[in-house]
């Protein structure tokens, strides 16, 4: 039995998507681009998928839609598309401190290339402050690009009040919305966004699949160039069968996002309240309410993330760290220390997260064993203090 916390890292296919999956991978095997039944019959239904795919944003047109093999890829297509396209009108992007690893290593390229990049900072919730970006804001802003929500702390970001502001400045705005789009609906007719990211596997759906949203009139560089598919935006053969399973895995999320949601409120809210009530010197990070329905990152006084997520695995407990991009490094994560944590109080951090087939027992599992685990690991370590140490003598003995 394997308790599964990690839904941020990776999420199961849902089984309702893998049957829709299955024909395209050796009976409709057909390329969009050829000219004979088997490619029209592709086309047909790569254009239906499309289709699916911008309803689940609520995208216009299904034109609206580029895919791609990768949230990285499409986070690449918005950053270096948008400034390679507008950099006779200005050299000067804007980023969050807290955004995802790649589009934090999008920025130090394209410092490498020219460009000038700017780095809002976050206040101690892990929420951008929208006072300094508006100051940093200058006449040759070209592009805003702020995630959606932490994809560490699960803070949600001010992403509508950013979007009017960048309209009004006639800035280009991009979100990466990969963190949210399982649990947050998105509405780029409510909220007037430029460029989206989000990918298929956080819906439930195969990775290696993804889309980025670039909305009517908005003109970026392609960054793939070859054969000319999705409208000279991103050339190479479409992966049908991803494509086939995102649709579908979109489909599904649309319609059940808000029960989704609620169920995984109710038992992060469990956890969350379990853990800080039976762990002394265990703290929440991140907002206590603007934060994703299915995160739940705590901080624990005077031990290790590391040597927690492997206790916890010998437990058959699946968390993790920090963001699983970067999980294998021993750098403190970028968020925490952005939000104001010490180095010692980053690496003592551990995030748990549901998704659609958490259920009531992983959160018992974890509220039975994380409370010793910590008090074994407290107990070896040099950081903790007496009268800690003191409370837990029974296992010292
Ligand atoms: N953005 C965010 C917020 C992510 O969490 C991730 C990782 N799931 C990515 C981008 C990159 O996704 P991928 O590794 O599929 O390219």
């Amino acid at each position: 039995m394997n308790y599964y916390l990690d839904y941020q890292s990776a999420k199961p296919v849902d089984e309702r998507v893998v049957n829709e999956m299955l024909p395209y991978f050796s009976e409709r095997y057909g390329n969009p681009s050829s000219l004979h039944s088997t490619g029209d019959l592709a086309t047909k239904v790569l254009e239906q998928s499309r289709e699916k795919i911008a309803e689940f944003i609520n995208a216009p047109n299904s034109t609206d839609i580029i895919l791609t093999a990768s949230a990285t890829e499409s986070n690449n297509m918005a950053l270096l598309g948008a400034a390679l396209k507008n950099k006779r009108k200005g050299d000067h992007i804007i980023i969050s401190e807290i955004e995802h690893i790649s589009i934090l290593n999008l920025g130090k390229y394209l410092e490498r290339q020219g460009f000038k990049v700017s780095r809002v900072s976050v206040d101690q919730y892990g929420i951008v402050k929208l006072d300094k970006l508006e100051r940093l804001i200058n006449d040759k802003t070209i592009l805003i690009s702020i995630t959606s929500a932490s994809n560490e702390v699960g803070s949600l970001q001010p992403i509508k009040e950013i979007s009017e502001i960048a309209l009004e400045k006639k800035i280009l705005f991009h979100t990466d919305a990969v963190a949210s789009e399982s649990t947050i609906p998105i509405d780029v007719q409510k909220v007037p966004i430029d460029l989206i990211t989000f990918s298929s596997n956080d819906i439930y759906g195969p990775k290696g699949v993804a889309a980025l949203y670039i909305k009517k009139g908005v003109r970026i560089n392609p960054v793939i160039i070859g054969g000319g598919q999705e409208r000279g935006m991103r050339s190479g053969s479409e992966n049908m069968p991803g494509i086939v399973g995102f649709a579908k895995a979109a489909e599904i999320m649309k319609k059940e996002i808000s029960d989704d949601a609620s169920k995984l409120k109710i038992l992060r809210d469990k956890l969350i309240k379990n853990v800080l009530d039976s762990i002394p010197k265990s703290f929440l990070n991140g907002h206590p309410e603007k934060r994703l329905p299915n995160n739940a990152h705590f901080r624990f006084d005077y031990i290790e993330g590391e040597s927690l997520i492997l206790r916890l695995r010998d437990l058959n407990v699946s968390g993790a760290t920090g963001s699983a991009c970067s999980s294998k490094t021993l750098e403190p994560s970028h968020t925490l220390i952005s939000m104001g944590l010490l180095h010692e109080e980053a690496h003592g951090s551990l995030l748990f997260s549901l998704g659609r087939f958490s259920e009531e027992s992983d959160i018992e599992r974890v509220i039975k064993v994380l409370p010793d685990v910590i008090k074994k690991l407290r107990v070896l370590s040099p950081l903790t203090p007496p009268d800690l140490l003191k409370q837990y003598s029974e296992v010292i003995k």
